[in-house]
């Protein structure tokens, strides 16, 4: 029987820290469960010791290592069975089935990352060799790979308790790098983050894996969080979450004596354009299959659609209208999301323009909201810049404009996204003029679908200009989500005893390499 006892993970440790004291909450009644005590500097300092002890083992493991560890993880969660499913259920609202979706998506990412550890291309190993005899001057034997950075920090979101929490693909990509990861566990999930700690501990022992290779330091508040973005050995941070707080970590991580780099996740409000003849064949069909993207899961997707951005149309509202009040409503995650909630529907009621088509009555404790539909003209959307800012939940903001040039006029005016959809196959033109704007502002550009439901695979992007992530080159979903915790190091003129076993003569690992130019799995 899984029991549930409340402490934080260091480095194979169960602890008890210092802190205040908070408790796991049903959002349903917000009914306290378990109670926890939030980590201070001395858990930070102890994690961070035991995962600089760790890492000089980990930087010498092969892949093969690595991967077997990754996936005794993925067993170890899948071995927690229901319970796993009970707890984080009681703690999230968000249902069995979706929980378990998530569940498999958090095993197939520590999987896949186990895979891409363990064939080993992903260090992109580069050679080219010496040429002593070349004139003027000779050339050096030059040899580059990717190598781990060390220490990694992971903040996982209230929205995602599996798969982008304690063991996601944060966690899971930068220990398949070869880093160790010391996780800020999400206040608003601790008993689920426990029991994936839990799992981490099995698959520690029985791998021999070492222990400071991971650590859970359960937390309400800020502090223990700007402590380990402070902390010395800190090496990179990985974040999923709010604007405000991302924007904060990466404020933290420029002020410290050196610097170190935070890949945040942040918000988005997804905008999908939708053309007017396209809106006047199909706009029944476009209202089904936008409210339902918007609705999923009560809103609370980074890849909502908070933005449908049109020529006026009347009946499209219409059709709007009726389809938000068909869809069923959920459970918000936390309080504090409702609070931002209530707080975010103040602010679009009170902006002169803006019309609350629909329903907008919430429950008795304000846990499960109405599904939001407003309207706004072009004009007063562009007089006013914070409609264009997330309102986490499910609520959505027509657009209406006076014509297509005001649509192509408000997509320049937008700031980063994480994904941009067009709906115009009706409507010669349009999309070849969209594009170019997307481009510039979006990770992802969808032709006629929805922005929810993210698909995990090499050719993934999640991602996207600021404020949606703090770094537009890379991805935290999808493979390539392990470049972000690595760095190449080039070796010029290295012994081949002193050299990483990807980059020797004999290619001992068999992998693709660039060698003098050309992609090869011969030795040199
Ligand atoms: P959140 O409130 O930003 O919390 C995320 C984590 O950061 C928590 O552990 C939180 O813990 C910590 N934190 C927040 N502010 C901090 C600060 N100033 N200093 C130090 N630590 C801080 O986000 P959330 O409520 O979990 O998630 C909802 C938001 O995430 C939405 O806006 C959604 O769009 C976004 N999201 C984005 C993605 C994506 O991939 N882009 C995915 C999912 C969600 P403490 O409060 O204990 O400090």
């Amino acid at each position: 029987m899984t029991t549930i006892s409340g402490h934080s993970y260091i480095a194979g440790e169960w602890v008890t820290p210092g802190g205040a004291a908070f408790y796991s909450l049903d959002p349903r009644d917000e009914a306290p469960g378990q109670g926890f005590r939030s980590c201070e500097k001395m858990e930070v300092d102890r994690a961070l010791t035991a995962a600089e002890r760790a890492y000089t083992h980990m930087r010498t493991l092969d892949g093969r290592t690595i991967a077997a560890f990754l996936k005794a993880v993925a067993d170890e969660i899948e071995a927690l069975g229901d319970t796993l499913i009970e707890v984080c259920d009681r703690e999230t609202a968000l249902g069995p089935v979706r929980l378990a979706g998530e569940r498999g998506r958090t095993t197939g990412q520590l999987r896949a990352f186990a895979d891409i550890a363990a064939q080993g291309e992903w260090v992109q190993a580069s050679i080219d060799t010496a040429m002593p005899d070349r004139q003027p001057l000779p050339k050096s034997d030059l040899r580059r790979m990717l190598r781990p950075v060390g220490p990694v920090a992971v903040f996982g979101a209230s929205n995602f308790p599996l798969a982008f929490s304690v063991a996601g693909g944060d966690t899971a990509s930068a220990l398949a790098a070869g880093n160790p990861v010391i996780v800020k566990g999400h206040p608003s999930h601790p008993a689920t983050s426990e029991l994936v700690a839990q799992a981490f501990d099995r698959a520690i022992v029985s791998t021999g894996f070492p222990a400071g290779c991971f650590s859970l330091l359960q937390s309400a508040g800020h502090e223990a969080g700007v402590e380990l973005a402070r902390h010395p050995g800190l090496q990179a941070i990985g974040f999923t979450g709010s604007l405000a707080g991302g924007r904060a970590l990466m404020d933290i991580a420029a002020a410290r004596p050196r610097p170190i780099p935070v890949f945040a996740e942040m918000g988005s409000v997804n905008p999908v354009f939708l053309g007017p003849e396209t809106l006047a064949r199909t706009g029944e069909a476009i209202a089904t299959g936008l409210s339902g993207s918007v609705c999923m899961g009560t809103g609370q997707f980074c890849t909502s659609p908070g933005l449908a951005i049109m020529v006026a149309d009347e009946v499209f509202e219409g059709h709007m209208r009726r389809a938000m009040d068909a869809a069923p409503r959920g459970y918000l995650l936390n309080p504090g999301i409702r609070d931002a909630l209530i707080q975010g529907l103040d602010r679009l009621t009170n902006t002169d323009g803006v019309e609350w088509l629909n329903e907008t009555d919430f429950d008795a404790n304000g846990m499960s909201p109405p599904n939001a539909v407003f309207r706004v003209s072009g004009d007063a959307f562009l007089a006013e810049r914070r409609l264009a800012e997330e309102v986490f939940g499910p609520v959505t903001l027509l657009v209406a404009c006076r014509d297509q040039e005001q649509m192509l006029h408000i997509a320049t005016s937008l700031d980063g996204n994480l994904t941009g959809a067009i709906h115009a196959d009706d409507d010669p033109g349009l999309s070849d003029r969209l594009l170019p704007a997307l481009e510039d502002r979006v990770g992802r550009i969808i032709f006629n679908g929805y922005p929810t439901g993210v698909e995990v695979c090499p050719s993934q992007q999640h991602g996207g200009p600021f404020p949606a992530a703090s770094d537009a080159a890379s991805t935290s979903v999808g493979t390539d989500a392990i470049l972000r915790f690595a760095r190449f190091i080039a070796y010029q003129d290295a012994p081949q005893e002193l050299l990483p076993v990807a980059l020797r003569d004999a290619n001992p690992l068999g992998i693709h390499r660039r060698l003098n130019g050309r992609l090869t799995r011969k030795p040199v």
